[in-house]
């Protein structure tokens, strides 16, 4: 198996995966998005809420605000935890939020008891409070996976496609159609006038390019063991820590899958 890096911004990776079935690059890009686990605010109590919106629409922004967590590996979650998931500094982290008009509350002002947590960005907008409006919650947040609710997910744009080869025959006759339809700009007329590929790696597998060849010159063949992969985190943690993050869960079930196998032989 081979790993080549694409891109890499913050938020955002992509890479080539190669000498892998498409099975464990789905199972990357399902890991990434449900399973890699991370904060969020899980239960609150509303001490006061004079702002336009209900206590359950309030409750719904801040459950999808992302968290940061610098220490996010010594949180345990509720069910695995020492407490049996009563709740404890283990499993959890308690907030405030106090804000009285007028003015935006951001995800900024939600202040954890634990400096190391904080909203992955601090200016998402939760409600506008008018003059003497007034809005205060107390509550904890928990460290669970996406498959448990949405909010725990810490991928969002997770997603693959097949690198594919593009051949063109002796066929082409230079018209340059295809180039002119390509959305991707993955082909080029070469000094001859004939087509050639330039960027598979952009290649969407739409297959304009064959509709328009009226030659029958252009044919785009899926690599079947080579995938361009693409991940996105929700902000809750650097792309590449996501997709380490990923690998060592799929890891780890399956050294549980082996050990059970294992006590039925
Ligand atoms: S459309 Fe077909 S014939 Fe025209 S340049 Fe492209 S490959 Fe060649
Ligand atoms: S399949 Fe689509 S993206 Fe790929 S080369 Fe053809 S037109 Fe461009
Ligand atoms: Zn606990």
């Amino acid at each position: 198996m081979k790993v080549e890096l694409l891109e890499l911004e913050g938020d955002r990776i992509r890479f080539l995966l190669s000498g892998a079935t498409m099975a464990f690059a789905n199972g990357i890009r399902r890991v990434c998005m449900a399973e890699v686990p991370c904060l969020a605010i899980d239960e609150i109590a509303l001490y006061d809420n004079t702002s336009v919106l209900f206590d359950e629409q309030i409750a719904l922004r801040i459950g999808l605000v992302p968290l940061k967590a610098e220490n996010l590996d010594t949180f345990a979650r509720p069910e695995d935890c020492e407490c049996g998931g009563q709740g404890c500094p283990g499993c959890r982290v308690d907030f405030i939020l106090s804000v009285e008009g007028p003015g935006m509350v951001y995800s900024r002002d939600i202040h954890f008891t634990d400096p190391g947590v904080t909203a992955a960005f601090d200016n998402i907008p939760l409600v506008v409070l008018g003059e003497g409006e007034k809005l205060v919650i107390e509550g904890f947040a928990t460290k669970r996976i996406g498959s448990d609710h949405a909010k725990w997910n810490s991928g969002t744009l997770c997603g693959y496609k097949s690198l594919p080869s593009i051949e063109i025959s002796g066929a082409c006759n230079g018209c340059g159609k295809c180039v002119k339809e390509c959305p991707r700009q993955a082909l080029i007329q070469d000094e001859g006038g004939r087509a050639k590929a330039t960027n598979t790696l952009n290649c969407s597998l739409c297959k304009l390019c064959i509709e328009v060849c009226e030659a029958g010159a252009v044919k785009i063949i899926p690599i079947l063991d080579s995938f361009v992969m693409t991940a996105e985190s929700s902000g809750e943690m650097p792309a590449k820590e996501l997709v380490a993050s990923a690998s060592q869960e799929i890891r780890k079930r399956a050294v549980e899958f082996e050990a059970k196998l294992a006590e039925l032989s």
